[in-house]
């Protein structure tokens, strides 16, 4: 991917990102979630609030994802939520490690099913931005962290 270090912000993110910025998805809230979690971010206000319901399989049936805050955050948050339906939790992280990895390295070998996500790549070149796109993830792992250590 080539580099850009001197593209303008209203152009950066382009018009994937900034189609999930303008139409979250996924933003109703779920009544009946088996994993929920919120990260904040007070450098920039960002907040992510992550909620799945499971199946009788264990895979996720349902989603809900809000964010608040920058336009990063919202465009991230909506971008893992229309990942994740279908997937066990086990699937869920390690998309969440291919997606982390991508943010820190570059899209690599590792990209597969990372989906919209990858419009996120545009941010790697500003270091401080990249934690807004990984807050919803992190969120994410919260949960289904908390999630396990109840279920066992
Ligand atoms: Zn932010």
């Amino acid at each position: 991917m080539p580099q850009q270090p001197d593209v303008p912000l209203d152009g950066l993110y382009g018009d994937l990102v900034m189609d999930h910025y303008r139409r979250p998805r996924n933003r109703t809230p779920l009544v009946d979630a088996d994993v929920e979690a919120e990260e904040f971010n007070p450098f920039c206000g960002d907040r992510a609030t992550l909620q799945i319901a499971l199946d009788e399989q264990g895979e996720v049936r349902d989603v809900s994802a809000i964010a608040e805050g920058c336009s990063i955050i919202q465009a991230a948050t909506s971008m893992l939520s229309g990942l994740l339906e279908g997937k066990s939790l086990d699937e869920v992280s390690a998309l969440g490690e291919r997606f982390r990895g991508a943010m820190h390295n570059g899209a690599g070998a590792d990209e597969t099913g990372l989906g919209d996500l990858l419009a996120l790549q545009v941010v790697r070149q500003y270091p401080v931005r990249i934690k807004c796109a990984l807050l919803p993830l992190t969120a994410l792992e919260e949960g289904i962290k908390a999630y396990r250590s109840k279920a066992r």
